[in-house]
């Protein structure tokens, strides 16, 4: 099934994002916590992939296994920056042969291999001229992804957002956010983007946090901006792992309602391979989710 399809009905859904093993000795643990996410029924569960080629052997493999096994529609993510023209398009192949029809179109982060190299050697240098190859190539329906508190590489707002259009007039169908910890950042985007012209869906991204030790790295990963209300949070059960678990997850699912308060369907959340996480977001929208309150 199409993602652009599923966005398209008015009824709340949540979509899930898992990343796969490093080791082929991690795969059926991982697929295992795949599964167990799957059997919440989420809207569609994404893949990730790693932008260095080390994670990226088993991301097609785990969206085909989710899709055909669970019956959950996939969304393979697909970097191009530290790849090679041939490379992109065997994964592309493989992609249609798996029947794969979901693609989040990235660029990748760059290593600081390639940023020691010249761009002119680069086979890819952004993420439209990937969506440019796929759409050119098959029947997928593209996500890309996009950044409310701006990419870290752009020199302004503006200039993102235009390089966001890019893509969207390049081919893709959807956006999924960088993870927001204020919703009101989310918003505050959503107006920008239509304001530059963009009318596709967009996903915005909610990352749960639930141990104190993930701040660090998902500020990092990120850069994120963490509301005080976050911060008291963690400064208060951060030394407590269940309480910091139930606060974090009792965060996100709030921020899950006000956007679907203020008319967002579909919200991703980043579990990163936690179904209690997962689960217990669902049970926490178990009376919200698949209606539609729209008047
Ligand atoms: P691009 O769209 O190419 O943008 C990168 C930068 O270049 C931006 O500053 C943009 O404004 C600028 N730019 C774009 N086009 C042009 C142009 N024509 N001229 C000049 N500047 C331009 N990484 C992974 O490795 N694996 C994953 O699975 C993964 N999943 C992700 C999912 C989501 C929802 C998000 C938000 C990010 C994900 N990332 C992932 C991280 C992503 O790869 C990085 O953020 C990367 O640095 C940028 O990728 P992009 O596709 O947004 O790049």
């Amino acid at each position: 099934m199409k993602i652009i399809d599923i966005l398209n009905k008015r009824n709340m859904s949540l979509s899930f994002e898992v990343f796969p093993p490093k080791k082929e000795s991690s795969f059926d643990s991982v697929m295992h916590a795949a599964e167990e996410i799957a059997s919440c029924h989420p809207a569609f569960m994404s893949v990730t992939y790693g932008a260095g080629g080390g994670t990226s052997r088993y991301t097609m493999e785990m969206a085909k296994n989710i899709k055909d096994k669970y019956d959950v529609p996939t969304l393979a993510h697909l970097t191009c920056v530290s790849s090679s023209k041939e490379m992109v398009h065997q994964k592309i192949e493989e992609m249609k042969e798996l029947g794969i029809e979901n693609v989040m179109a990235l660029r990748g982060d760059l290593t600081p291999e390639l940023e020691k190299s010249d761009p002119a050697t680069w086979d890819y240098k952004h993420a439209t001229e990937l969506v440019r190859e796929l759409k050119e190539s098959g029947e997928f329906c593209i996500g890309v992804a996009c950044y409310p508190e701006v990419h870290p590489e752009s020199i302004n707002q503006k200039d993102d957002l235009l390089h966001i259009k890019d893509k969207v007039d390049a081919g893709a169908d959807f956006l999924t956010t960088q993870m927001v910890f204020d919703n009101n950042l989310f918003f505050n985007f959503m107006y920008k983007i239509r304001e530059v012209g963009v009318t596709c869906p967009v996903i915005p991204g909610i990352m749960p946090i639930t141990n104190a030790n993930q701040v660090a790295r998902a500020i990092k990963l990120s850069g994120s901006f963490m509301p005080q209300r976050f911060k008291s949070l963690v400064d208060y059960f951060g030394n407590d792992p269940d309480a910091m678990k139930q606060a974090g997850i009792a965060y996100a699912t709030d921020q899950i309602i006000d956007l679907y308060a203020n008319g967002i369907t579909n919200v991703h959340v980043y579990s990163m391979n936690k179904p209690d996480v997962a689960k217990a977001i669902m049970d926490n929208l178990s009376n919200i989710l698949g209606k539609d309150f729209a008047r």
